[in-house]
């Protein structure tokens, strides 16, 4: 029975932990976090990622979590809204797609269902991985070096994996120019009729406010910059950053801001791609992010994370533990899918974070031309990039239903 490490416990990590022991292998999960991390906001299932999820049993839940959001509108500094795109426009694969499901809810999904068979290490990171005959030995920051068949990259944009595998991350990772925070917030006194509201500012200022169950809701704020120096382990120092640059801005955004200092979940990244020419170096592998990143503007990140864990395990399986192999065969069938999801939408940046009044009337104005009835059409077969891989079945390599 090969033994394989994966390093991160959340989309792709627990999407893969789910598949592997039902082809016989065993697996450990190490994650930095002392358990799955919450927080984020709702994240898009589009796609082969929904047909993924049916083949792991999991859509019956995913659909139960998902939040009824109507869709996504821009509103001005007063809220009036200035142009809207439904939910229901484009076949479900819009900005806003048919599912949505807050990352935190998916992420406790995919726990529960990656339990039999797989052992966590939760509060840790690998600190090396060295050759060894059949294997690597992997050393830890807290538990005691083992050694493990392969090893599975799926930590995210900053991959741990990926640096230490393939090199420092300036070779693989690509701003986009621009910043993200997404926070829970009380929706105490805020009216959101289930729609997904962003309002801009120029200097390439957006603040949004997203619905989810219950008495709260996810803010983000996103900005452009390229030359932000901040500390990425400092949260202090990061709402401090959004304060200065968010401060004068209307709509809802002074309480955004009030709010902000208590969010228990506070987070804030880069908006940035991750292009590799290969996702494996020898007995390693980049799964997700880690290895194939689209940034939040693809709205594919989770689908790709989803799907790539279906294809790398059934390939593994289909291989036979093989890895040269089925490494090859992983990256055969997923490359022209990534390349698809990692396109940007129209605009690209610009287009999210438009930097002037004129560049926001016209942003509206695009907006309301792409939902008119013409190009409703046209618009839709565009957003079809989330079917572009047909899944194999992988059925016949099943050693356990689990
Ligand atoms: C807290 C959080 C909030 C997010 N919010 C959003 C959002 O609102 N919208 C959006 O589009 N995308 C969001 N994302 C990114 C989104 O989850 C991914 O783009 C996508 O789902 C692909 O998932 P992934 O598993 O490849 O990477 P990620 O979801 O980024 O997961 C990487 C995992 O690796 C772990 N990790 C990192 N370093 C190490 C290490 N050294 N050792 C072990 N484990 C490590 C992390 O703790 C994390 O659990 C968020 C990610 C996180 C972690």
């Amino acid at each position: 029975m090969k033994h394989i490490l994966i390093s991160g416990g959340s989309i792709a990590g627990l999407a893969l932990a789910h598949w592997l022991p039902r082809y016989g292998f065993s697996v450990t999960v190490v994650e930095r976090a002392p358990a799955p991390r919450p927080g984020g906001q709702a994240v898009d299932l589009r796609g082969v990622a929904r047909e993924v999820a049916e083949r792991m049993g999991i859509m019956a839940r995913i659909r139960a979590a998902s939040i009824d959001e109507r869709g996504l509108a821009y509103v001005d500094a007063s809220g009036r809204r200035r142009a809207a795109m439904p939910a229901d426009l484009f076949g479900g694969e819009g900005a806003v797609a048919e599912i949505e499901i807050l990352r935190g809810d998916l992420t406790d999904i995919l726990y529960d269902a990656a339990q039999q068979g797989v052992e966590y290490l939760f509060d840790d990171s690998i600190t090396s991985i060295a050759d060894a005959d059949d294997g690597v030995v992997v050393s830890f920051e807290r538990a005691a070096p083992r050694r493990f068949d392969l090893v599975v990259g799926a930590d995210g944009l900053h991959s741990n994996v990926r640096r230490l595998a393939f090199g420092s991350e300036q070779r693989f990772v690509h701003h986009l120019g621009a910043y993200t925070a997404y926070f829970t917030i009380p929706v105490d006194g805020l009216t959101l009729g289930h729609w997904f509201l962003l309002h801009s500012a120029p200097g390439g200022r957006l603040a949004g406010i997203r619905p989810e169950k219950g008495r709260s809701a996810k803010a983000m704020f996103s900005f452009t910059a390229t030359d932000l120096v901040y500390d990425r382990h400092d949260a202090a120092g990061q709402r401090r950053i959004l304060r200065e640059r968010f401060s004068d801005m209307g709509w809802h955004t002074p309480y955004l801001l009030s709010v902000m200092e208590q969010a228990p979940d506070f987070f804030f990244d880069t908006i940035s791609q991750v292009r590799m020419d290969s996702w494996s170096c020898g007995r390693v592998v980049l799964l997700g992010d880690a290895g194939y990143c689209g940034s939040p503007l693809s709205g594919n990140g989770t689908a790709m994370a989803m799907v790539g864990a279906y294809v790398l395990a059934g390939e593994l399986a289909a291989a036979g533990g093989e890895h040269g192999t089925a490494f090859a065969r992983y990256e055969e069938a997923m490359r022209p899918y990534v390349t698809e999801c990692q396109k940007l939408p129209p605009g690209g940046v610009g287009g999210f974070l438009p930097g002037s009044r004129m560049a926001i009337r016209m942003r509206n104005l695009s907006v309301k031309v792409m939902t008119s009835r013409p190009l409703r059409g046209l618009m839709a077969k565009a957003a079809q990039k989330a079917d572009s891989i047909t899944l194999k079945p992988y059925d016949e390599h099943v050693h356990s239903t689990l």
